[in-house]
């Protein structure tokens, strides 16, 4: 499937004003790049997609530097090496990288992690088993600390971290309210197992998710913002925590919302239900959860009482169509690019 003698690359050509388009790329070809000492020369296997790639896009300050223009978009790899200068590295080896949207990369052995495929599969260390994964437990379990027989709401319940909160939520014996765009997404949810699935582009959303919650919403696991976060905040209850994992909803804005300022509203509504809002980037909690996560989701995944959904766009020319389709709710779980062959299929 990938050209052996050339490398494919996917370049931040320019900068996008609101929706991200083709034009914002430029797909070239190159020759293949050289490992040093130290370096391992990889091939793409998985590349995979995630909201946050959005905002590298933008040229503003934020928790992590932009793309340059003119340089490789960024992304999480799955990967095999077909060249090591490194003792702790073999050709064919199968690690997890960072090497981005394109098909063959060069990068130093000791930011590779080794992947064990008899463990699970490959892929899953970009999905469930690596950030987006981590992201949920490490976020719900931190932040939201749910408490059995208590109501937890999670947006984007669908893709790769809404759907491990709402799992997790479950196993930690509380009850799960996935928000989800679709009919066949809110099935999906109830196949995992959510106490209730909602569809949030449904007219009767609203009435929908304030039957769902008759005793009100203890954690709400933020994802998207907008107006899904408009119908949750006069369902929080007194002291009610909310992580604040992510506003796909406004990735693409280019001026605040119209309408009248609710911060007002919003302050009001802390103050006086005690309400926990908290933002956070998944790293931070690495040292103190990375460990417990890998072991606790590896034991879920076996017991059939956490479950995942790959979503796989095949070709790495495909990676910007792909993309666009996430920010829009057009993926259906774990977005993922096959770049290459996965020699464990
Ligand atoms: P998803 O695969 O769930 O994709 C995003 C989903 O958001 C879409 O599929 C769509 O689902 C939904 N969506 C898009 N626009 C809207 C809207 N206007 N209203 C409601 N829903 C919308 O993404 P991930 O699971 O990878 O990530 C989920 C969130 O977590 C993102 O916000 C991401 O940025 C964030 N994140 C944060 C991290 C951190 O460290 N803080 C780390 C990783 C992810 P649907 O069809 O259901 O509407």
């Amino acid at each position: 499937m990938t050209d052996t003698t050339q490398n494919t690359r996917i370049l931040l050509a320019s900068r996008p004003h609101g929706e991200p388009t083709a034009d914002n790329f430029h797909i070239e070809r190159a020759p293949l790049p050289e490992p040093a000492d130290g370096e391992v020369l990889l091939r793409t296997i998985y590349l995979s997609l995630d909201p946050y790639m959005r905002g590298r896009m933008n040229d503003a300050k934020s928790y992590a530097a932009p793309v340059e223009l003119g340089s490789v978009m960024e992304g999480g790899t799955v990967s095999e090496v077909v060249e090591s200068r490194d003792d702790s590295l073999e050709v064919g080896d199968l690690v997890l990288s960072h090497v981005g949207w394109q098909a063959y990369g060069v990068q130093p052995a000791r930011h590779v992690r080794k992947l064990d495929p008899a463990r699970a599969p490959i892929s899953t260390a970009v999905g469930v088993l690596g950030m987006p994964g981590f992201t949920a437990y490490a976020g719900l379990l931190e932040i939201g600390r749910p408490q059995p027989g208590e109501t937890v709401v999670v947006a984007a319940a669908a893709g790769p971290v809404g759907s491990a909160v709402g799992q997790i939520a479950r196993i930690k014996g509380a009850r799960a309210v996935g928000i989800a765009g679709g009919p066949d997404k809110v099935a999906w949810l109830e196949e995992l197992g959510f106490d209730v699935a909602l569809d949030h582009r449904s007219p009767t959303f609203r009435a929908d998710l304030e039957a769902a919650v008759p005793d009100g919403i203890d954690v709400y696991f933020e994802n998207v913002g907008g107006h899904v976060w408009d119908a949750v905040l006069p369902r929080l209850n007194t002291y009610a925590r909310v992580p604040v994992c992510g506003l796909v909803a406004h990735y693409n804005e280019t001026e605040p919302p119209a309408g009248p300022d609710r911060s007002s509203r919003l302050m009001a509504a802390i103050l006086t239900k005690s309400i926990t809002l908290r933002g956070f980037i998944q790293h931070e909690f690495v040292k103190a959860r990375y460990r417990s996560f890998q072991e606790e989701v590896s034991s879920w995944i076996g017991d059939g009482s956490l479950r995942y959904r790959e979503d796989i766009v095949e070709g790495l020319d495909n990676a910007p169509d792909a993309f666009f389709g996430l920010l829009t709710g057009k993926s259906f779980g774990k977005l993922l690019v096959q770049v290459g062959t996965d020699p464990t299929r």
